[in-house]
């Protein structure tokens, strides 16, 4: 009796997946296809903001004269100087692509699908301009608290929400102050000053606005983990520099942030 119920049970499951199966396949090429859209915004957001700090026509890196509609969003070279779009507008394509179509089989935390995409948007914005730019913006910044904190109280509930970004405020204030006090540390050791700080305000921006993300207590952990990653990147980093001989290069700072992202997102899946 048993395994007869099994077995229909099997047949059932067999039909629903074979039935299914052509919804799959448009589901996810309709996430891919969101994904790339998704990807034209960030590139678009990434190509204007650092230079204009407000929504802009996207120009050309050549040579400054601004792309037209169509010649931008078909991704043609420049008319004017025939320069071609960078490498890393496919990239954030192919980027954005992948990270739709795998929230269809990964869901964020008790989010649809949806209602993950104004994160994949902001996050992956936030994450192309730190690693060109090495810049973590105000104006990005304040779009995060206000994005983040709705997000965080409609995820732990307000009072968690707020208190994840406090303590995301202070332990990134900490490495920030302790960033500064090192430079001049490491300046002084040197005999002359060093501008460059390791760990800039915008990291303490994103901090906290991760810190609305993750809630507390989860934001402590998305920290440490964004940490480690950041050592290990530097680590190898710090290899590659002193055996090719570019040891020098290593006094510029690495973006945090995208590592800090990172982090909080691992603390979600893990
Ligand atoms: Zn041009």
């Amino acid at each position: 009796m048993a395994t007869e119920i099994y077995t229909q049970y099997l047949s059932l499951v067999a039909a629903q997946s074979f039935d299914f199966s052509l919804l799959k396949v448009l589901t996810l090429g309709i996430s891919a296809i969101t994904g790339i859209f998704i990807g034209i915004l960030i590139n678009y957001f990434a190509d204007v903001l650092p230079a204009n700090r407000r929504l802009a026509y996207p120009m050309c890196t050549n040579c400054d004269q601004p792309y037209n509609f169509k010649t931008y969003l078909l991704f043609k070279k420049c008319p004017n100087c025939g320069q071609k779009r960078s490498l890393r507008t496919y990239i954030v394509l192919f980027a954005a692509a992948a990270c739709s179509v795998l929230l269809r089989f990964f869901p964020f935390y008790n989010l649809g699908y949806w209602e993950t995409l104004p994160i994949l948007l902001f996050l992956g914005v936030i994450i192309v301009i730190d690693i060109e730019h090495h810049i973590v913006l105000i104006q990005t910044s304040l779009v995060g608290f206000i994005l983040l904190i709705i997000y965080g109280s409609l995820m732990h509930g307000f009072s968690k929400a707020l208190y994840g970004g406090l303590a995301g405020l202070a332990v990134t204030l900490g490495f920030f102050v302790l960033g500064i006090v090192f430079t001049k540390f490491l300046g002084k050791l040197r005999g002359k000053s060093v501008n460059q700080v390791a760990f800039g305000l915008g990291d303490v921006f994103a901090g906290v606005f991760l810190g609305f993300f993750a809630g507390w207590p989860a934001i402590i952990g998305g920290i440490i983990a964004g940490i480690l990653a950041f050592s290990a990147y530097s680590l190898v980093f710090l290899v590659v520099l002193i055996s090719s001989k570019r040891y020098r290069a290593f006094a510029n700072p690495q973006p945090f942030t995208p590592f800090l992202i990172l982090g909080v997102i691992a603390v979600f899946y893990f």
